[in-house]
């Protein structure tokens, strides 16, 4: 066993990240400026996408997003269970009801003939969550919001990196909103990227920074460089150059790291695939998966312990984990407020139950993989349900 404890998620940071950070603390521009502008055009660069803006979270993103787009009282949103709490806080942010669908039982993404079904003349939008790293049925999932003159915004937090039919994750021109937060595939720290269409970016720019406008004021006065109007009562979600400075060097990075966390994820998927008490991620032929998470999810009926206590035995083997996630509907707010119960999504529930995150970074070393899979082997062999001879 392994005598010190392997962190769930470590960040790869390199000297690259630490030299362009001093520099631009020596540049003498910490806030938003050049080296948040030239994020914003490698990250269109490396991922295609038509238009960027920098942010300090995925959160903010997602709720500028609706923003944008109108949505506010009386409207419903269409969103998972299996996400984080803020896909579905933003929706509450602006004052609109969040309307929550089942997952698909193999990759638990949004289920697009539940979406379809949840649709009401109140809904507006759909928030989709790429989770994990797996793409949703995005094809699927456009055409529902084409028919029913929907917004889909996506939820990229997992996804950067990923592809769709051979269309990464943020070319469309809908709203997607990327995390780099610390635990994230590609991180500042906190920060996120917001992209779509110039045109729905042009007015996200102005909700990231209190709602200021300087053509706006231009159009009317001679005004000099001090002049801006307040067009909206924006908020205040712009990214600073010292988090660019580590996002610039990370997307330098990027294709590496994402080649080792596949590493991993094949090391994983040989070691605990032909093991009755797991079931592996699946991946479907026509995505890239991005790989944020490593979801193992056990088959209770083989097991002798639960996934509670899988964790525990995980945690005295050193070895760190997490879980992903506890469905939005199980927390106290949201069942409150909606009277949701537990098996309303029985899907997202009951992988719930069943599922724990392995450590997953390019920072792990060959023996921290080693270690993992000897701890879960390891288990498996004290706690697994033995059968009586046929
Ligand atoms: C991490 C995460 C977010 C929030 O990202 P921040 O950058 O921390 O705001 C949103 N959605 C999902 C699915 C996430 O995992």
């Amino acid at each position: 066993m392994r005598d010190t404890f392997l962190s769930f998620s470590l960040p790869l940071i390199g000297a690259e990240e630490i030299d362009e950070v001093v520099a631009a603390l020596k540049s003498g521009w910490l806030t938003s400026g050049p080296r948040t502008r030239q994020f914003e055009q490698d990250f269109c660069q490396a991922f295609g996408t038509p238009a960027a803006l920098s942010l300090n979270s995925c959160t903010a993103g997602l709720h500028i997003a609706l923003k944008v787009l109108n949505i506010g009282p009386g409207d419903e949103v269409i969103t998972t269970p299996m996400t984080f709490a803020a896909s579905v806080n933003v929706i509450e942010h602006v004052g609109a009801t969040p309307v929550l669908v089942d997952v698909e039982p193999d990759t638990l993404n949004l289920q697009p003939d539940a979406v379809e079904q949840a649709i009401t003349p109140k809904t507006k939008a759909v928030i989709a969550v790429h989770y994990a790293g797996h793409p949703v049925e995005l094809h699927a999932l456009r055409s529902i919001c084409d028919q029913y003159g929907l917004h889909l915004i996506e939820d990229a937090a997992h996804a950067i990196g990923a592809a769709f039919d051979g269309q990464p994750i943020g070319a469309g021109s809908n709203l997607t909103a990327f995390s780099f937060y610390a635990t994230k595939n590609l991180t500042t720290g906190e920060g996120g990227m917001l992209t779509g269409s110039a045109e729905l970016l042009e007015r996200a720019r102005i909700f990231s920074l209190h709602g200021m406008n300087r053509e706006a004021w231009s159009r009317y006065s001679a005004g000099g460089k001090w002049a801006y109007d307040i067009v909206e009562p924006g908020f205040k979600y712009n990214m600073t150059d010292l988090q660019a400075a580590l996002g610039l060097q990370q997307l330098r990075r990027f294709d590496r790291m994402q080649a080792r966390r596949r590493d991993i994820v094949q090391a994983y998927n040989s070691a605990f695939r032909n093991h009755a008490p797991f079931l592996t991620p699946t991946t479907r032929d026509h995505v890239t998966n991005a790989w944020h998470l490593y979801v193992l999810r056990l088959r209770s009926s083989e097991l002798t312990i639960n996934r509670n206590q899988f964790i525990e035995e995980m945690t005295a083997r050193n070895i760190g984990t997490s879980v992903h996630f506890i469905p939005i509907h199980m927390h106290s707010y949201y069942r409150d407020k909606y009277n949701y119960h537990p098996d309303d999504f029985p899907v997202a529930h009951g992988a719930f139950q069943n599922m724990l995150s392995l450590p997953l970074s390019p920072s792990m070393s060959d023996q921290d993989v080693a270690d993992v899979i000897d701890a879960v082997l390891d288990i498996r062999s004290k706690f697994a349900r033995r059968r009586a001879a046929a």
